[in-house]
């Protein structure tokens, strides 16, 4: 029987060390490896080309995404731009309209330069995901939950709307926010899932990383290669400090849900709060969607000012616990204004983020304090 998610988490590419016994996966902090004779080594040659504390983790990666193979790269950034490097100029990416600033940043200031076409559709409907396919349609690039809207793309549905089509685009999830644990997107049909490992898979907020995984073996060469070409890749502690995150995420992604879950109830009845959003929430308008495509609702919140971007920008910088800061998916509870902070890039763009909406990090602290520390902050903001 194959393992599950939680055993998988903690024990897939790692074995006891065959020299010493280590029970965790060495740091092998090398650049190069010796050679017995020329061309023949033990499978390593050079760490830009591989590193085995980042085979352990590109192994793990795959076994929890239920793909074939890993890659790791040196950020979600990093791991995004080699994906973008499978297209050729001329060929068009098919966007959801609620991504990651970065990740907008990067397709319309960089690969719009180099003849890459990109349009952006609600992914939440298929309709308008079909009708803004075109004939050189080569990549489907989708965040579910997306980034910062939490908006949910029916992703069985998805994969069946492009097989239908001729020549098939890929089918990219970036599964930043949901991690494996919620949702597995190449076991719903998806070609390649992309991480910025950064986030939960890390999930202590002292690395930035990325990861993309596949299970076709054409695409992990073309990877493979562009990861050795280009060279964006993660330093070995950096892959250590991933695969030690990973060891204890499915625990995390429960506690952060159910911290979550507590706190959306408590904003979606505050008066201060126009609306809230968050997939396991009676009033997301998918929330049948998200019960049955992920396991539970994660860590994300997002809310909207009643009063706008002065009160948004007042509440968080009045919480404590609640850090003002970027990123996301540490233990520790973050807060942040999406419209100046990760989604400024977005400004004027059809991704223009509400500027009254406010951004939660839900991290592992105990509930009765995090409800405080909001409270106190909204009413400190009113
Ligand atoms: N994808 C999503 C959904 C993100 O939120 C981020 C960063 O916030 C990235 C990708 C980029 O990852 P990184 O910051 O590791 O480059």
């Amino acid at each position: 029987m194959p393992y599950h998610l939680e055993t998988l988490a903690i024990h897939a590419g790692q074995e006891p060390d065959a020299t010493t016994g280590a029970v965790m996966t060495p740091i092998y902090q090398t650049s190069t490896y010796a050679q017995e004779a020329v061309g023949q080594h033990k499978g390593y040659e050079y760490s830009r080309t591989g590193n085995p504390t980042r085979s352990a983790l590109e192994t793990n990666l795959a076994a929890l995404e239920g793909g074939d193979f890993g890659l790791a790269f040196a950020s979600g950034m990093a791991a995004t731009d080699t994906v973008l490097r499978l297209l050729s100029p001329g060929d068009h990416v098919l966007a959801g309209n609620d991504v990651y600033g970065g990740t907008f940043r990067l397709f319309d200031k960089e690969f719009k330069r180099y003849g890459l076409e990109f349009s952006y559709v609600d992914a939440s409907d298929l309709d308008q995901i079909s009708a803004g396919l075109q004939e050189n349609t080569r990549m489907v690039w989708l965040e579910t939950p997306s980034n910062p809207m939490l908006k949910l793309t029916n992703l069985a549905g998805a994969a069946d709307l492009l097989r239908s089509i001729e020549n098939p685009p890929y089918l990219v999830v970036d599964n930043t926010f949901a991690t494996p644990y919620l949702q597995r997107p190449l076991t719903l049909g998806a070609d390649i899932v992309v991480h910025s490992t950064t986030k939960y898979l890390g999930g202590h907020s002292d690395v930035v990383g990325g990861a993309v995984v596949c299970r076709s073996n054409e695409v992990q060469q073309r990877l493979a290669f562009l990861q050795n070409a280009a060279g964006a890749v993660p330093g070995p502690l950096d892959c250590f400090l991933v695969l030690r995150g990973l060891k204890t995420l499915p625990v995390r992604m429960d506690r952060h849900a159910s911290n979550a879950a507590a706190i959306v109830d408590y904003l979606a009845d505050h008066p201060a709060v126009k609306a809230v959003f968050y997939p396991f929430h009676a009033s997301h308008p998918q929330v049948e969607l998200a019960c049955t495509q992920m396991r539970n609702g994660g860590g994300m919140i997002s809310f909207i000012m009643q009063d706008g971007s002065a009160a948004a920008r007042r509440v968080a910088e009045q919480t404590k616990l609640f850090t003002l800061a970027e990123s996301l998916g540490g233990v520790e509870s973050l807060i942040e204004v999406p419209a100046v902070m990760t989604h400024a890039s977005t400004a004027g763009s059809p991704l223009e983020v509400d500027p009254g909406l406010v951004r939660l990090s839900v991290g592992l602290e105990h509930i009765d304090d995090l409800r405080a520390d909001l409270a106190s902050a909204l009413a400190a903001a009113d």
